[in-house]
């Protein structure tokens, strides 16, 4: 097999058909995929790790294949209201009002640390990353193009998805399998009707109040977009009238991506998502994750164990490693066992991954590259069937095995062999699964530090000892080594000291 890349024969579970598919792009050789970002009122916590990293897996499988992927994954720094309702405060503007800033603060805030929680997570930047607040026009178009059609109506400024009318020209609920009925009942128990004809239609321009800082003119008021404006003006904007994927969170299906289906076939008359792709959700020792239970546990707090749930600081790639190692259509737990377990399986691919530099190939090895081409086709073809990370890291780990024993010149492998299988092992660990390369990168800082720290007390210790037997040379050989790489080395009364 060569290095260069052959499209695949990929399945992908499509939400919308609720059976997994051959993928096929709308244009060969190409990909367009959304995802559903973050809400930028706060850090980022699991629930925005895991889709982060599923669809990351998916970026880079799809790009490995040979596909050019063009990732769109938005910010949303207006339209959000709490409870993901109608009514209510924008949650951008509430943190900015309870911190007094700005509301543009607050999101830009939030989303540089978000971007480095991704970065330390080892997540691609998408290709592009648009925000709702920089597609006002773009929405208000689609709110235009929903009202021509007649799907739409005005009411007080605001405008209002009509989905009654439209669930009896086409069908409201397709994607979540919720008829109109339920999604009656469900609503009543919510809020009054208030300025909407029925209680299932949603808002699609929000006329703002006096007090509301975010606010922008428009034909029918000062306002606001609704939430699920966005992605359907954004995607449309960057990645066409129809496009190949959809991603987001599960709990995002109802109302979000229910909503996005009836706004694009209302204003376009047709579909606009080809595959729709939900990962399951997290939930912690049990409980779903939320600030009641006390199980709210942002990410910056899982990479410094600041946290009273949490036994230690966990690193990034343990966190997605442990990610990777579940399906991601299947609910994951997170438990600090767990998490311990993960970083255990980590080590593991770390050791494996340094033992294949200390293996001595032989001309007449038992083993050749026919072996790594198996290893690979076992994990290109768990990869194709819908993302089967588990199962690739368990023939990985199986590989693992076999590499710990050519170490131990246990068992032979040919030159070429060795050269396939370290292409291997590389690609998968390093490239597809997006492990970083880096055995430090299993430890936290502070444990580095603590290391560190350990080791130049040893050399202090020696150099004492040395003295103490009037070993000058190799005392003074200790401390000038270390002055030339920078530490400058003290004797006190209560011994050395040392600083960088
Ligand atoms: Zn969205």
């Amino acid at each position: 097999m060569s290095e260069t890349s052959i499209i695949r024969p990929l399945q992908v579970y499509n939400s919308l058909t609720r059976r997994k598919e051959r993928f096929r792009p709308l244009h060969e050789g190409r990909v367009g995929m959304y995802v559903c970002g973050p809400t930028v009122y706060g850090d980022a916590h699991l629930g925005h790790a895991r889709p982060a990293i599923t669809f990351d897996l998916l970026f880079r499988y799809l790009q490995h294949i040979g596909y050019k992927v063009r990732y769109v994954r938005n910010i949303t720094d207006v339209g959000h209201l709490e409870h993901d309702a109608d009514e209510g405060e924008d949650k951008i503007a509430k943190k900015a009002r309870l911190e007094q800033l700005e509301p543009m603060e607050v999101a830009q805030y939030y989303t540089n640390r978000f971007n480095e929680a991704m970065r330390q997570l080892g997540v691609l930047p998408p290709s592009i990353e648009p925000h709702a607040t920089g597609h006002i026009i773009e929405q208000q178009q689609l709110v235009q193009q929903i009202l021509d059609a007649g799907y739409a109506y005005e009411s007080n400024g605001s405008i209002y998805f009509d989905v009654e009318k439209y669930n009896a020209d086409h069908r409201y609920g397709i994607l979540s399998g919720r008829n109109i009925e339920d999604v009656r009942d469900a609503s009543r128990e919510l809020d009054g009707v208030g300025e909407k004809r029925h209680q299932v239609d949603f808002a699609l321009w929000k006329k703002a109040q006096p007090e509301h800082i975010m606010r922008w003119p428009s034909p029918w008021s000062d306002g606001f977009p609704g939430w699920h404006c966005e992605c359907t003006a954004m995607g449309r904007k960057y990645l066409g009238e129809e496009f190949d994927i959809h991603g987001g969170g599960l709990a995002l299906i109802f109302p979000h991506h229910e909503c996005e289906i009836a706004q694009a076939v209302a204003a376009m008359g047709h579909p606009m998502v080809r595959y729709w792709m939900h990962n399951n959700m997290i939930t912690i020792e049990g409980k779903k994750m939320g600030k009641s239970y006390n199980n709210f546990i942002t990410l910056p707090q899982f990479f410094s164990g600041d946290h009273e749930k949490l036994e230690k600081a966990y690193a990034p790639m343990v966190i997605r490693f442990f990610i990777l190692r579940a399906h991601y259509r299947s609910t994951v737990d997170f438990g600090n066992e767990a998490l311990q377990a993960s970083e255990k399986g980590l080590e593991r691919l770390y050791d494996a991954l340094a033992a294949l530099d200390r293996i001595t190939p032989e001309t007449a090895g038992a083993l050749t590259e026919t072996y790594a081409d198996e290893l690979a086709e076992r994990c290109y073809e768990a990869l194709d069937d819908d993302l089967n990370s588990p199962v690739c890291i368990s023939h990985l780990f199986e590989a693992c095995r076999t590499i710990n024993s050519l170490a131990d010149h246990k068992q032979t492998i040919t030159p070429e062999g060795l050269e396939r299988l370290r292409w291997v092992m590389h690609t998968f660990i390093y490239d597809i699964l997006g492990i970083q390369p880096s055995a430090a990168a299993a430890g936290t800082d502070e444990s580095r530090e603590k290391a560190f720290s350990g080791a130049i007390d040893l050399l202090l210790d020696l150099r004492a000892k040395a003295k103490a037997a009037k070993d000058w040379a190799t005392s003074d050989r200790i401390r000038d080594e270390l002055a030339a790489l920078g530490f400058e080395v003290k004797d006190t009364k209560d011994g050395a000291v040392w600083k960088i």
